[in-house]
């Protein structure tokens, strides 16, 4: 039995790698990638959200575990999905 020191994208099975990535501080603008980032990229992590509270401690940027699969997965999904595109479709799916 494999012993599991490493852990992997429960969507890909890739090893997770520890990449550094920015905090963003403050409140950031709304993503349309958030609505759909935990089923088809989950460990992207493109950028870090520190929440509201603005601390001079702080640390500029943080280590994280990235999967490079949804890495891509969320770099195709941003090309077929545009801003505008994603938010006709939110409209017209409200109606
Ligand atoms: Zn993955």
């Amino acid at each position: 039995m494999p012993i599991m020191n490493k852990r992997t994208c429960q969507l890909h099975g890739t090893p997770l790698n520890r990449v550094k990535v920015p905090i963003s501080y403050g409140l950031p603008a709304y993503d349309p990638a958030w609505s759909v980032e935990k089923e088809l990229f989950p460990h992207s992590k493109t950028a870090v959200l520190g929440g509201c509270l603005i601390d001079p401690d702080n640390p500029d940027d943080a280590t994280v575990l990235v999967c490079f699969d949804c890495r891509a997965a969320e770099e195709k999904w941003r090309s077929e999905n545009p801003p505008e595109v994603f938010w006709a479709r939110h409209i017209n799916s409200s109606k």
